[in-house]
């Protein structure tokens, strides 16, 4: 399997460089803003990609306004699930799917916000229906949709793919969100979604000291993610697609770890 890392799409240009920097091939970007959108400026992504050798295996949508600070901001801001800016931002991303087409980026992604449990939720409904427009819109562009797990459980996710019903809707594996956001043992969801998946971020964390609250993101290999294990299971499953390392602070400590998450993948994949 081969390397990646997420990156910010604010400067696309820096951001190869620093991919290549760090002898990396593959990595998912930020969506890049619009002043990225020109036809000229998306052919200058796609020289420096060939130039420096990193290929961009996803977009990574993300919006306006949006809270990690605690689980209730998480309910109120992240993704599609409030109604007040749904339209928005699927309009966001069906634009979005336009940046990637003309990127040759084949995958569209997303953290679309907590599902609801009950099927019969007007939220749920219309996160459905949501859905199946975005998923039909990234079959035309030749791309699949891609739903970041870990906010809800791996159960609930999977009825949701199902009633959306759509071939090109699938995960991108994340196993520190799901004891971030204290839900269930990633190795085990992976018996659930792994039919689903599209790619894995390769991140760690360990779960909230009390129910309710966010839990922590520590370096690869530190928190209780058991990376091994997850590895394992990556191939016990089938999996061929990027080893993309997420590790969401900033600076130089951000390399480090990103080095250093780097290292132990080689010697485990
Ligand atoms: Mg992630």
């Amino acid at each position: 399997m081969i390397m990646g890392m997420t990156i910010k799409g604010d400067d696309p240009l820096a951001s190869l460089e620093k991919v290549n920097s760090l002898n990396i091939s593959t990595c998912q970007m930020y969506v890049p803003p619009e002043e990225w959108w020109s036809k000229g400026r998306l052919e200058l992504i796609k020289k420096t990609m060939q130039e420096k050798g990193v290929r961009i295996t996803a977009l990574l949508c993300h919006f306006e306004g949006e809270s990690y600070e605690d689980i209730g901001a998480i309910k109120r801001t992240v993704g599609l699930l409030n109604q007040a800016t749904r339209e928005k931002r699927v309009r966001k991303i069906l634009s979005s799917s336009e940046v990637a087409r003309n990127l040759g980026v084949k995958v569209l992604q997303a953290h679309i916000g907590f599902i609801p449990e009950d099927r019969s939720d007007l939220d749920y409904k219309g996160l459905v229906k949501a859905v199946q427009r975005i998923a039909d819109y990234c079959k035309k562009n030749g791309q699949s949709f891609a739903l970041e797990t870990g906010q809800e459980k791996a159960r609930t996710l999977a009825m949701f793919i199902e009633d959306v019903n759509r071939s090109t809707l699938g995960v991108n594996f994340d196993p520190a969100n799901m004891l971030l956001y204290d839900a269930e043992d990633p190795i085990g969801a992976l018996d659930i979604l792994g039919k689903y998946i599209i790619g894995v971020h390769c991140k760690d964390g360990k779960r909230p000291a009390k129910r309710g609250e966010l839990g922590k993101e520590y370096p690869l290999g530190e928190g209780d993610v058991d990376i091994r294990r997850f590895i394992d299971k990556l191939k016990e499953i089938g999996y061929t697609g990027p080893l993309t390392i997420e590790r969401e602070i900033a600076g130089e400590r951000q390399i480090k770890d990103i080095l250093k998450a780097k290292k132990l993948l080689e010697k485990l994949r």
